[in-house]
């Protein structure tokens, strides 16, 4: 008999869990992904701040399946799910038929209505997202240097005590300067948090002592956020007590503070325009765009809205999972969140119930167990929500260590991260201060 054809669009944690879950089942898997690797996504700001290498946190998904003979790999975009003939249509114009389709495309950023701020604010998504920001984030300090190395050098200008001013640089160059060495993000969730936190410690402990003319320490780093507390998925307390350790590290966190405009060179927050060169997105997210072409129910950030077992009510041979898919938690009644355990949970639960439908059964529906919630402000500090538990401070700093570097794949990979944590934890130096493209 022909094994079932199951197409899986997406090999981040869902797609992964769903494929590798399905490794002794009788069925044909074609696993298309955009990227040739499987991303982790919690560390991408590691990478965006020179503290891992792409390599650390990303895995090839041929790599992944190389055992698993019933999984082939493709790199390549899908552009359309064409649900009534059972085909999606790659980008590059070829078509597949499928027997159940599988969605795991995740989500991107949302800029609430205004798409032309992606290319003057980029998000975080991706490891090209990661290591332009990198490349953003230290050429800024490279920029500013070499700005006040040319004023010097050319001019004489200092000041006795070797500070910059206004009045010893000239008005034009020392706005110059200020622009290069403000950082804005946007978003006060995990993201924002962990990268506020990040570029904060670059300026003011990594790079302190390797600049002549310029003075990192003086960096300004700002944090702001539309509603009224960080990490608004947190308790209260764990949200204040974040607030309070950014701010120990020098960032200055806007809170009720909305985004009006993002221009070129200045970002307008409420009545304030603040000039920076440095503005970075991490506020919130819209699933793929692949998701609309379906033709099914979506939620206001365009996920898919699934059924308890994670199907779609119209088109029981597609389901979808994770950040792509809007699925009630029967606990609370309310969405289930964008984070990677939901995304696991579910592409296990799926493969699951694959395996029950090959012997004619069925499994019940879908629960999702919440084992916490956990977010790093900097080296050695953490707040975590555990159940009832809240811990904060660098127990907690531990917690989130131990558990992201289980779930990292690979040994290898594991290994290098373990080696890369302590040794930025005991020189507070950050071992890939790269700025490898050339276009400064
Ligand atoms: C910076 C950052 C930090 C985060 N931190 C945490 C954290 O600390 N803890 C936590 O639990 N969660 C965190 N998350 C959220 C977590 O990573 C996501 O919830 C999780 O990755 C969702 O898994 P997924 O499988 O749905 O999608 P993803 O992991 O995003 O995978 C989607 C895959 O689909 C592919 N794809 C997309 N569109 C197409 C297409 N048209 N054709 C082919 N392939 C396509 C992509 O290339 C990608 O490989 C973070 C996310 C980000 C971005």
């Amino acid at each position: 008999m022909k094994k079932p054809h199951i197409v899986i669009v997406g090999g981040g944690f869902a797609g992964l869990t769903l494929a590798r879950g399905l490794k002794r089942a009788k069925v044909q898997i074609t696993l298309i992904d955009k990227a040739n690797h499987h991303l982790f996504q919690p560390l991408l700001y590691q990478v965006a701040t020179a503290s891992l290498s792409p390599g650390d946190i990303a895995t090839p998904l041929r790599a992944i399946f190389r055992s698993q003979k019933n999984v082939r790999v493709l790199m390549n975009r899908v552009g359309e799910v064409r649900a009534h003939e059972k085909k999606i249509r790659l980008v590059s114009g070829e078509e597949f038929s499928y027997d159940k389709l599988v969605l795991a495309t995740g989500a991107r950023h949302s800029y609430f209505a205004h798409p032309e701020w992606e290319s003057t604010a980029p998000g975080l998504k991706s490891l090209a997202d990661a290591l332009r920001m990198r490349q953003k984030i230290l050429a800024s300090f490279e920029k500013a240097e070499s700005l006040l190395g040319v004023m010097q050098g050319g001019t004489g200008v200092e000041t006795e005590d070797g500070s910059v001013t206004e009045k010893s640089v000239g008005k034009e160059n020392y706005a110059e300067l200020t622009k290069l060495l403000t950082f804005v993000i946007v978003g006060g969730g995990p993201t924002g948090v962990e990268l506020a936190g990040s570029i904060a410690e670059i300026a003011h402990q990594t790079l302190r002592k390797d600049f002549r003319g310029i003075d990192p320490q003086k960096t300004r780093i700002l944090l702001v956020e539309g509603g009224g507390r960080l990490l608004a998925a947190f308790p209260e307390k764990l949200g204040a007590n974040a607030k309070k350790e950014l701010e120990k590290l020098g960032v200055d966190v806007r809170l009720s503070s909305s985004v009006v405009n993002v221009m070129f060179d200045a970002v307008q927050v409420g009545e304030e325009l603040i000039s920076t060169s440095n503005i970075f997105w991490a506020a919130g997210n819209t699933a793929s765009t692949l998701i609309k072409t379906i033709g099914t129910d979506l939620d206001r950030a365009g996920r898919a809205i699934v059924t308890e077992d994670l199907s779609l009510a119209k088109f029981p041979e597609i389901s979808i999972l994770g950040d792509a898919a809007h699925c009630v938690d029967h606990a609370t009644g309310n969405p289930l969140p964008g984070v990677a355990p939901v995304a696991i949970q579910q592409g296990q639960y799926l493969a699951k119930r694959i395996k029950a439908e090959l012997k004619g059964k069925k499994i019940p529906p879908f629960q999702y167990w919440d084992k916490g919630t956990m977010a790093t402000i900097g080296r050695g500090r953490a707040v975590a929500k555990l159940g009832k538990l809240r811990v904060t401070g660098f127990i907690a700093w531990l917690m989130w260590s131990f558990i992201h570097m289980m779930y990292l794949i690979g040994f290898r990979n594991r290994f290098a991260v373990m080696f890369l944590w302590m040794y930025s934890y005991v020189t507070n130096r950050r071992a890939v201060r790269l700025i490898t493209a050339d276009d400064l």
